[in-house]
C-alpha cells in the first residue's frame, strides 16, 4: 500500500482498478495485459507494423511515379525502423517483459529512442527523431483502428482514470458513465475536467505531479477526492475505513438534498439566486435536483466534442431549447464559443500561450462565421423562454462592440428571413481579463448583466497559471487584489443598476460565497452539487455581518490574514447563531 497526495478537487471516496492514459498525438492508455493474452497482443503490434509497411511501401511507390525516386528515398529511411530491432524487438519485448499493451510499449520505445536521438552530435541524425515520431505514429494509428484498442469514448469497463493531462475536447468525449474517479498529474479546482468531475459528482484528485508514473497500470486505486489523497493497494483496513467514509459522505448529501425546497435567504432576510454552471445539457436535471434557481453558465463549447466541430444552428436551437423548457420558469446563461484556435481547424496557427493568445471573442475577428450561427441558435432559442447570452474574454467596450454588432446582424438576418426569434435577449459580460474589470463602468453602459469568472480573473489579475500544480498556492482568492477588484466590479453594477453575478468556483466555497454576498453580490452560478452546501451557509449569516465582515478584510494586506479574520469571525457567528436550521425544520449541521 502507498498514498499519493494531490489537491481533492471533486469531493467523494470510489475504489477501482486504475487506467492509465498519456497522450502523444492523442491519448495512450497503459492497460496491463493477463499472460495468457501476451503473445495475441505481439501478434496485434506485428499486425500494425505490417499495416504499416503496406501503407508506406505505397506512399512510396507513388511518390515515386508523381514526383520522382529521389524524393522517395525517405520513406526507405522510414522502412527501415520499422524493422530495426531497437523498435519492432524492443517494443514486443515490453509487451512480453512487463505485461502491457501494444501502445503502451510503443510509446516506452519512442521516448527511450529520443532519449538516444538527442545525445547524437550530428544535427541531421538528431533530426530524424521527427521521422521516428512519424514512423511510430502511424503504427499507433494502426493499432488504434483493431477492435481491442480502447478509447475515451470506448474505455475497458469501470476504471480509475489516471492521466497526464485532461484538456477539454478529451473531457468532452469521455465515457463518464464508466469513470469511478479521476487522477490527474496536472490541474487545480479550475481545472476543467475537476469542474466536470465535480459537477457529475465523481471524486477527482489533481496535481499529483507523477500519478502516472507512480500507479501501476490495473492496481486497485482508492481515491478520496475529499481529502485529496489516492492510495494505491489498499490494505483492509484502509478500505473500511474509506467504505464508512465513503457511507458518511452518502448520508450528509443526501441530508443536503433535503434543502431544495429551502429559500437561499440570509438570517436578515437577503435573498441570494443560486444558479447552476453545466458543461452538457443533460447536467440540467442534476442543476435541477440540487435546487438551482437558472442556469448561470452553460459552457457552450463542450458542444464541439473531441472532433471540435461546430454544431450546426439546428443542431443548437435543439439544445438551447430543451435547456430552456426543463429549466423553466428559470433563466438559462449560454456563455458563447470560449474555444482556442484549434477550433477553427488543423491550419490554425497555433499560438505560443494560448490563455493569452487568439481565442474566444478574439477569434470573431478572424472567423465569425460560427459566432454568427451561434447567436441566431441563441435568438432563436429566446422565444421558448428566458435566455441570456454572455460574451466571454471580453477585454473592454472594443472587443464587445464587434460581438454587438454580429448580434445586431444575427437579428437582422433573422428578420430579413422572416424567421421568429426573440428582440431583446439578454447579453452579458463574462468580467474575467482585469482590463474589463478596471472598465467594469463602461462596459455597464453597453450590456444589460455582468457576471465575473473569477476562475480566470483570478489567474489573469495575480499571473498564476490556474492549470499549473507548481503555483497552485499562489492562486488565492482571497488575495486582496481580487477582493478589491471584486468590489470594484459590484460598485459599477450597482449604480448602472446591472444585475451581478459570479460564476467562477469560487461562487461553490460556502466561507467564499458569504465574503461575495459581503461585496455586494446577489447571484451566485456554481457547480450544482455545490449549491445546498452555499445555500445552508447563506442561511446561518447575516447579509449585514457578511457586509461589515468584507469590509474589515478589504483594508487587510495579504491573504493569510484575510483567511484567519475570516476564519475567526465564521467560528464566532456559528457559536453565536440560533440555529437557523431549526427555523424551516431543518436538522443536522450548518454549513460553515
Ligand atoms: C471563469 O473563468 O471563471 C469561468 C467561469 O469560466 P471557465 O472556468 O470556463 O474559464
Ligand atoms: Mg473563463
Amino acid at each position: 500500500m502507498s498514498a499519493l497526495r494531490g489537491t481533492g478537487v471533486a469531493p467523494g471516496i470510489a475504489v477501482g482498478r486504475a487506467l492509465l492514459m498519456e497522450r502523444d498525438a492523442a491519448p495512450v492508455f497503459r492497460l496491463a495485459v493477463p499472460a495468457d493474452r501476451v503473445e495475441a497482443e505481439v501478434r496485434r503490434l506485428e499486425a500494425a507494423i505490417e499495416a504499416s509497411r503496406e501503407q508506406l511501401s505505397a506512399i512510396k511507390e507513388r511518390l515515386s511515379r508523381e514526383v520522382g525516386a529521389p524524393h522517395a528515398y525517405i520513406f526507405d529511411a522510414h522502412l527501415l525502423m520499422l524493422d530495426d530491432p531497437l523498435l519492432r524487438e524492443r517494443a514486443a519485448g515490453i509487451v512480453r517483459g512487463e505485461g502491457v499493451n501494444a501502445e503502451w510499449a510503443l510509446r516506452s520505445v519512442s521516448e527511450s529512442l529520443h532519449a538516444l536521438f538527442s545525445q547524437f552530435s550530428d544535427a541531421y541524425l538528431r533530426e530524424r527523431s521527427t521521422d521516428l515520431d512519424d514512423v511510430i505514429g502511424r503504427i499507433q494509428l494502426n493499432l488504434r483502428g483493431t477492435p481491442e484498442a480502447p478509447s475515451l469514448s470506448r474505455l475497458p469497463g469501470p476504471v480509475v482514470l489516471v492521466a497526464g493531462d485532461l484538456v477539454p475536447s478529451e473531457a468532452g468525449a469521455l465515457d463518464w458513465d464508466r469513470v469511478l474517479a479521476i487522477v490527474t498529474d496536472v490541474g487545480s479546482s479550475t481545472y476543467h475536467t475537476a469542474i466536470i468531475a465535480r459537477s457529475l459528482g465523481i471524486p477527482a484528485v489533481a496535481g499529483l505531479k507523477e500519478a502516472t508514473r507512480q500507479i501501476p497500470a490495473g492496481s486497485l486505486v482508492a481515491v478520496d477526492g475529499t481529502r485529496g489523497e489516492v492510495v494505491v493497494e489498499p490494505s483492509g483496513a484502509a478500505l473500511e475505513a474509506l467504505e464508512a467514509a465513503q457511507e458518511a459522505y452518502r448520508r450528509e448529501e443526501e441530508r443536503l438534498r433535503g434543502t431544495r425546497g429551502l429559500a437561499a435567504r440570509t438570517l436578515d432576510g437577503v435573498e441570494v439566486s443560486l444558479e447552476a454552471n453545466v458543461e452538457f445539457p443533460e447536467e440540467a436535471a442534476t442543476a435541477q435536483l440540487h435546487g438551482a434557481s437558472g442556469i448561470g453558465l452553460f459552457r457552450s463549447e463542450y458542444l464541439l466534442g473531441r472532433g471540435l466541430r461546430f454544431p450546426t444552428e439546428e443542431q443548437q436551437l435543439d439544445v438551447y431549447r430543451r435547456l430552456v423548457e426543463q429549466m423553466h420558469p428559470y433563466p438559462v446563461t449560454v456563455r458563447t464559443w470560449d474555444v482556442g484556435l484549434e477550433a477553427l481547424g488543423p491550419l490554425g496557427p497555433s499560438s505560443p500561450n494560448p490563455a493569452l493568445g487568439e481565442r474566444a471573442l478574439r477569434l470573431l475577428r478572424r472567423s465569425p462565421d460560427p459566432f454568427r450561427v451561434q447567436l441566431r441558435a441563441l435568438l432563436r432559442a429566446g422565444c421558448q423562454g428566458p435566455v441570456r447570452i454572455m460574451f466571454p474574454f471580453v477585454s473592454g467596450p472594443g472587443d464587445l462592440r464587434l460581438a454587438l454588432a454580429l448580434l445586431e446582424q444575427a437579428k437582422a438576418e433573422l428578420r430579413a428571413e422572416g424567421v421568429p426569434f426573440c428582440e431583446d435577449v439578454p447579453v452579458g459580460v463574462n468580467v474575467e481579463v482585469p482590463s474589463a474589470a478596471v472598465v467594469a463602468d463602461l462596459l455597464a453602459a453597453e450590456v444589460d448583466f455582468f457576471s465575473v469568472g473569477t476562475n480566470d480573473l483570478i489567474q489573469y489579475l495575480l499571473a498564476v497559471d490556474r492549470t499549473d500544480p507548481r503555483v497552485s498556492s499562489l492562486y488565492e482568492p482571497l488575495h486582496p487584489a481580487v477582493l478589491r477588484t471584486l468590489r470594484q466590479i459590484a460598485q459599477a453594477a450597482e449604480a448602472s443598476g446591472r444585475p451581478l453575478s459570479v460564476c467562477g468556483e469560487m461562487a461553490g466555497q460556502p466561507v467564499e460565497a458569504v465574503l461575495l454576498v459581503g461585496l455586494g453580490f446577489r447571484s451566485l452560478s456554481m457547480a450544482p452539487s455545490a449549491i445546498p452546501r452555499v445555500k445552508e451557509a447563506l442561511r446561518a449569516v447575516r447579509a449585514a455581518d457578511a457586509r461589515s465582515l468584507a469590509a474589515k478584510c478589504l483594508a487587510l494586506a495579504t491573504c493569510r490574514e484575510i483567511q484567519a479574520l475570516v476564519n475567526e469571525t465564521l467560528a464566532g457567528w456559528a457559536d453565536l447563531d440560533s440555529a437557523p436550521a431549526e427555523r424551516d425544520g431543518l436538522t443536522g449541521s450548518r454549513g460553515l
